[in-house]
């Protein structure tokens, strides 16, 4: 999707990315800023603007490079080229950090990024996997600096380490033909179709979701699903059947044989809230003060007793479908 307008830090003009996306982008209007964290004509905008601040691109340098480490897929987690996204699902957690501005940020200093990266790896004791797409949507990010296949040539070049990242896009087709060298692990976030069209909005409908995670196990990467996040909507456990006979219908045999499967149940928060019931009055609502508790922080999760359930519910449909093994987490 072409942005509406572009604010830049100029310094982004001495980086080769900086410079492409000038040209790239040279018909729309370009707004030099101070830095990409603190636009204040964005800023005070109004919560029902959010749509429209959702076209916006921002591009910065990344100034901040802290690892933290992760238990799950990864061993940590890494800020890389970009964060937020055009996509507006109602639960982000990026809105928890950046509000209303969780509009898609590019951060064109990618090598030094790169750089950093390849020398922890390669220092490390253990072969690590590095988690790049916690703060973003690389397919999503890759429409628009082209920068996937050169994020995963780059990192190969290292004598160690693997990359992941997750995504709720399909456009694939760029990273089909590289040399992997099984370092970089696929994950495609999937929901119902009826969570995806009425809550992911802007995302990629379930049946490209599934064709693309097809392919890319096809051209051989380790591949996982990520249902998440699962949320305990009305009728939910019709919803995830759903869900599950899509997946076991249409999911490769290659994928059903090499998947794990991740499950997160949703996490709520007031701003969420807040937004969601300026910028999209008729949405469906996903506060429920009967099923959810408060965690703080202006957080919502789901009461225990529901969650138990949910994970039952879900832990022996996938077996009676993929066998509960491929089951790594409920989180
Ligand atoms: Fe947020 Fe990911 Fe949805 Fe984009 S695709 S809005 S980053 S949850």
């Amino acid at each position: 999707m072409k942005p509406s307008k572009i604010y830049y830090e100029p310094d982004v003009l001495t980086y080769q990315l900086g410079r492409e996306l000038q040209e790239k982008y040279k018909d729309l209007p370009w707004v030099p800023i101070e830095s990409h964290n603190n636009i204040q004509e964005l800023r005070t905008k109004e919560n029902k603007e959010f749509k429209e601040l959702k076209t916006l691109l921002i591009l910065g340098t990344r100034k901040t490079h802290k690892y933290s480490p992760n238990f799950k897929v990864s061993d940590y987690l890494v800020p890389f080229t970009s964060s937020g996204c055009t996509a507006m699902c109602l639960y982000c957690y990026l809105v928890c950090n950046y509000n209303k501005c969780s509009y898609l940020r590019v951060f064109v200093n990618r090598e030094e990024m790169m750089n950093k990266l390849i020398r922890f790896s390669e220092k490390s004791e253990k072969e690590n996997v590095f988690e790049i797409g916690s703060n973003s949507d690389l397919l999503l990010e890759n429409t628009v600096t082209g920068n996937l296949p050169w994020i995963l040539e780059e990192f190969l070049k290292a004598k160690k380490g693997k990359l992941t990242f997750p995504t709720k896009f399909s456009m694939v087709e760029p990273m089909l033909n590289i040399n992997h060298q099984g370092r970089i692990i696929f994950r495609m976030s999937v929901n119902p179709p009826f969570i995806i069209n009425n809550v992911e909005i802007g995302t990629a409908s379930l049946a490209n979701r599934i064709e693309a995670l097809n392919k890319v196990a096809e051209a051989d990467y380790p591949v996982g699903i990520l249902i998440a996040p699962v949320i305990f909507t009305e009728g939910w456990k019709a919803l995830y059947t759903e869900l599950l006979d899509i997946l076991a219908e249409k999911l490769s045999p290659r994928v059903k044989k090499t998947m794990f499967i991740e499950i997160i149940f949703m996490t709520y928060s007031f701003i969420h809230r807040s937004i969601n019931n300026e910028a999209f009055p008729e949405a469906l609502e996903l506060y429920d003060k009967e099923l959810m508790k408060g965690r703080g922080m202006g957080k919502y999760c789901y009461r225990p007793e529901l969650r138990e359930e949910g994970e039952r519910f879900l832990l022996e449909e996938i077996d009676k479908r993929f066998g509960k093994d491929k089951i790594l987490y409920f989180s």
